[in-house]
Order: structure tokens, then C-alpha cells, then sequence
């Protein structure tokens, strides 16, 4: 599998495979960020989710981000989580605004002061 790297500007081209007994291998980084990201990208992949959440008598929404990134198959479930909440006032920047969101051990918080 081809992918390029996305951890800095360079832009490594990585061809990833996975052998038969399971062994992944990483051939194009030109550091180990990059060996990093093509397996746990074969393996695991994860991304942050950001998103808007409602705000109790207000129609300004809430910005808010997963606290670290989520597998991809959950983000469907993260985003609509998020559609689902609504937030009382006062919030503030880190606030836990969903706690494990969608079962996915991870927070959705606030990243901004309201
Ligand atoms: S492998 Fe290293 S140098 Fe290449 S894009 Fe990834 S982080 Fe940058």
C-alpha cells in the first residue's frame, strides 16, 4: 500500500505491506515518524474529529475536538455525538464537553472559553 507520510512538511512517499505472518514493513520514511505513521496507518488508522456543539439558549455553537485521535471507524459515531449534545454555560478551553464519546475511550472537549 502507498501513502504518503503526513507528519511534516517532506512529504515521504511510504510503501507499506503486511507479510503473511503479520509483520508490517515500511520502506520509503527517511525517519522513524514516518516508519510510525505507515504501520498505524495499515493497523490502526486514527484521526482528530472537530466539530460544533449546541449551546443552551444560544445560537452561537461550541467548537470542540476529540482529546487525542479516534479510529476511523468510530468518527461517524464521534460526529454524531456530537450533533447529539447540547452544553450549558459557562465552558471553558479543555472542559470534558462528551466523556468517552461513542465508546470510544476518547473525550470530546472545548476549544474555546464561552
Ligand atoms: S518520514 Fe519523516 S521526514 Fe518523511 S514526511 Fe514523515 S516525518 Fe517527515
Amino acid at each position: 500500500m502507498k501513502m504518503i507520510c503526513i507528519n511534516c512538511p517532506k512529504g515521504c512517499e511510504l510503501d507499506v505491506e503486511k507479510s503473511a505472518d503479520g509483520t508490517v514493513s515500511v520502506t520509503g520514511h527517511t525517519c522513524p515518524r514516518g516508519e510510525a505513521y505507515g504501520k498505524s496507518e495499515l493497523l490502526n488508522p486514527t484521526r482528530m474529529v472537530t466539530g460544533l456543539v449546541r449551546v443552551a439558549g444560544m445560537r452561537k455553537p461550541l467548537p470542540v475536538k476529540t482529546r487525542t485521535a479516534v479510529p476511523k471507524a468510530k468518527i461517524d459515531a464521534v460526529l454524531f455525538a456530537m450533533h447529539q449534545a447540547t452544553v450549558q454555560l459557562p465552558v471553558a478551553i479543555g472542559d470534558v464537553i462528551i466523556p468517552d464519546a461513542a465508546g470510544s475511550g476518547v473525550d470530546i472537549v472545548a476549544t474555546a472559553n464561552m
